[in-house]
Order: structure tokens, then sequence, then C-alpha cells
């Protein structure tokens, strides 16, 4: 037979996707496994060995209906997981973007899963029976907490940045600090959210250094709209360095009438410097030092969904909500339940420190953690893997999502080495564990870190270290 002949009896040979799927019937728990899965598995598998064939790569037989039927199972299974999955952080940076920014307070999500599975008074006002604004949700909090006039949430803050640009400086000025011309990660740039607004952005001052009388002379009654501030949230500058204030700005924005908006990025309600940590501007005392508009992120510092708040005056608010922007832009009501219940939460600070988890991982204190490490190590070693050289370790954790980028926050780590595995290899196999384990890599050590890790999660690393000793040791 010549090679060409052998490769087309072999082709013949796979056998047809009815054959596989009925194989399957016949011997595995099929139950609640939808049809059209099985036949796609079978469909990819079938190809594969297709391809294989065809460019000569088997070096033996190509598999059999029962090992076909076998790779099909293994690959339905990996398919039927949700893609959308549970990861353990234990990197230590708290609000990780990647890893899905702030966890919800238990109170707001058991509020969203009610809300979401029953009908709401979402857009009704009950008591006038007509129709009602979903912003009144939150607003009366919002004011509450920070002391603004009226308020609403949108999208995330960069919508919330884009609405406000659009409804008040389009076709004119703002002005801003070149300090301030910041990019935030995930291609976020101020500047081009300004041009995508259609406002013209006006660059004031130096890198390091901006003054008033830099804003000043750049105000022009005509044209200028905005005086904008940009919380640099994820770089320091430091050395010779000069900002405004935002009080001064307060008074120059009012002596030329016009408006002037900060730009938090992630806003919070808590003064962080409670917790020993270096003092971020709360949205309190931006309200209180006169910012007209104080946009901010729902799921950074504050700990609540992803969202934008716009807090303000109620007539610039009221101008915001008439624009045809707010409605691609809008808020869901799944996004509406967690914030209501997160803000109702800083009705009582002490409480929503404890309850909140960006709060709570932010405020753990080093002696907390280096009990948490102990008992993470000692979870590792029931593997008796003894390979394993395990230790507890000072370091240093991360706020993240662009806020106190410098701030090293003290806490103690679990290091793990592993005889003849490299750490690179041990961050891979914990990456591909189900669920992954997110740690990181420092002098080739692996390190965990307690304060991003949560309480029912120590049994399941503890579990990933068997698993690893099981398949590499
Ligand atoms: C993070 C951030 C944004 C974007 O906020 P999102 O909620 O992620 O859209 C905008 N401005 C600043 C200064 C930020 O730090």
């Amino acid at each position: 037979m010549s090679l060409n002949e052998n490769k087309k009896k072999l082709l013949r040979n796979i056998p047809k996707i009815d054959k596989i799927v009925l194989n399957l019937k016949n011997n595995y728990n099929t139950k609640d496994i939808p049809e059209t899965l099985m036949t796609q598995a079978s469909r990819e598998i079938t190809e594969k060995i297709r391809k294989k064939i065809t460019s000569d790569s088997y070096k033996h037989q190509p598999p059999d209906l029962k090992e076909i039927t076998n790779q099909v199972f293994s690959l339905i299974k990996i398919k039927n997981r949700p893609n959308f999955k549970k990861v353990i952080n234990a990197t230590g940076v708290i609000v990780h973007t990647n890893l899905g920014r702030s966890l919800l307070a238990k109170e707001a999500a058991d509020f969203v899963y009610e809300r979401a599975t029953g009908f709401s008074n979402l857009e009704l006002d009950l008591a006038t029976g007509k129709r009602g604004l979903r912003y009144s949700l939150v607003e009366n909090l919002i004011c509450e907490i920070s002391g603004c006039e009226s308020a609403m949430a949108v999208n995330n803050n960069a919508a919330a940045v884009l609405l406000c640009l659009d409804t008040f400086a389009k076709g004119k000025e703002v002005i801003v600090s070149r300090g301030e011309l910041v990019e935030i990660g995930g291609s976020f740039r101020i500047p081009e959210v300004m041009e995508k607004s259609g406002a013209l952005l006006k660059e004031v001052g130096t890198t390091n250094r901006t003054h008033l009388k830099d804003y000043e002379k750049a105000c022009n009654d005509e044209k200028t709209a905005v005086l904008m501030k940009v919380h640099t949230s994820n770089f320091n500058i430091t050395g010779f360095t000069a900002s405004v204030s935002l009080d001064e700005l307060h008074k120059l924005s009012r002596k030329k009438g016009v408006i002037l908006m900060e730009d938090l990025g992630s806003g919070t309600f808590t003064d962080l410097s409670l917790f020993g940590l270096p003092k971020e501007p709360t949205v309190q005392e931006s309200v209180k030092a006169g910012a007209d508009i104080v946009t901010f992120s729902g799921d950074k510092l504050l700990g609540g969904p992803q969202a934008g708040i716009i807090a303000g005056k109620k007539e610039l608010i009221e101008k915001i909500r008439q624009n045809p922007l707010t409605r691609a832009l809008r808020i869901d009501k799944m996004t509406l339940a967690a914030l209501e219940m997160t803000l109702r939460l800083y009705r009582e600070p002490e409480k929503a420190v404890k309850k909140i988890p960006t709060l709570r991982m932010l405020s753990a204190s080093p002696n907390e953690l280096q009990q948490q490490a102990d008992i993470l190590k000692n979870i590792i070693l029931e593997s008796k893997f003894e390979k394993l050289n395990v230790s507890v370790i000072k370091n240093s954790s991360r706020a993240g999502g662009g806020s106190l980028p410098e701030t090293e926050i003290p806490t103690f780590c679990v290091g793990v080495k592993i005889e003849n595995i490299s750490s690179i290899q041990i961050e891979k196999f914990m990456r591909k564990n189900s669920p992954p384990v997110m740690g990181r890599i420092e002098n080739n050590i692996f390190v965990l870190d307690p304060r991003t890790i949560q309480e029912d999660e120590y049994e399941i690393i503890g579990k990933a270290f068997k698993n690893l000793k099981e398949k590499l040791g």
C-alpha cells in the first residue's frame, strides 16, 4: 500500500461524530451534558486527529474509538466549566484590576441577588406611581456621606469624566495642569477622553510645577468652561514640584465664573491615614473645598461595584442627566443594588471597615497578617512534600487600582521554594490549578500574601500544593 493510500485509509477510519456521541452516552454519565457540546467536542477532537494524520504526525496508530471517546469526554469537562472563573488572589495587591478589582461586601452581594431575581422600583416613583429616576436610588446616600448637593452614578469613572466634559465643555476649553495629564492602566488617558468629549484641552504649567498664575493666565472669558484637577493616583512626582490646591482653584473659578471639576480617580470616603497609610484626598474634602463636580470610581478604594460616581451641584447634575449621552452610559440595576448597599455600610464608618472587603484588607495589621501567614505555612506543609522549603517573610502589599502607588504596606508573606523546581514552574502550576492561585515571584521564591487571601481559601491553597506534589514531586 502506498503512503498516500495508507493515509486515506486512516482518514476513512476516523469514527463518525454520531458514533462517538453514541459511545459517549453508552459509557459515560452524560445526563447533564448538552447534546451540542458533545457534538462540538467530538468535532474538535476528530479534526485534530485528521490534521495529525495529514501531516504524518502519528508515530504509531491514531487513537481508536475508545480512546477518542475518552479524549472527547475530557474536553467536555473543560468546556463545561465557566469561562469566568474564581481566582485566588495571593498577590497582596488589594484592588487588582486583572482580578476583578473590589470584592463586594456580603450585604451588597446578597442585595444584588434579591434585586436581580425579582421586579423592583428601578424607575418607578412609588409615591406618585409615575416614572422615577434610577439615580434617586443612591443619590441621598452619596449626598449624606460626602456632603454634596446632588449626585448620580454611571457605568464607570471613565464614563463619568467623559459625560461631565461632554456636558459642560464641548467646543470649549478645559484647563488642566501638565503634571496631571495621566494615563490610567487599561488605556484610559485623560487627554484622549477629553478629545472624545469634544472639549479642548488647554495644558498649563510644566510636568513638575504648576502655579495659580498659570491657570489664571490661561483662563479666557469666552472660551474657558472648566478648570479641571486630576488626582494623579498612579504615580508620584517628587523633588522640585508645585501644584495648586483645590482651595486656590476654587477661588479662581469663582472669579472667572467657570466650573471647577475634580477627577479623584479612586475616590474614598475613608481617611486612610487612620490605617497608618498615606492620606488620599477624600470625596468629602473635595466637596468642602468647593469642587462643583467630583468624579470617582465605585470599585477602587470605595470597595463597591464598577461604577462612576458624579457628586456635585444640583443644577450641574441636572444638566448632566439631560445629556443624551447619559442614556448610553447608564448604570445597570445590579450595580445600583450593590452600590446602594455598599453606601449604606458607609453610614457607620467602623462597620464599613469590617464589612467592606477592600477596607478590611487595607486595614489588616501586620500582627494579624503574621498569624495568618503562620497558618498558611502550616497548611502548605501538610502536603508532606519533602522538597518543600516554606518560610514566613516580612514583605509588603500594594493598594493597587492606581492608588497609593509608592506605598509599601507592611505584611507577612509565605515564601515557597522547592528543590529542583523553579519559582517560574511553581507560579505556572498554581496559575493552572483549579481554582488558580495567583502569587508573585521575588528573588526566585514563590510568594503568597495572606492580606488578599480570603478566609475560605486557605484549604484550597493547601490542596493545590498537594496536587503539585503529586504532579511534579
Ligand atoms: C481609575 C481612574 C479613572 C478611571 O476609572 P474607571 O472607574 O476605571 O473607569 C479615571 N481617572 C483617574 C484619575 C483614575 O485613577
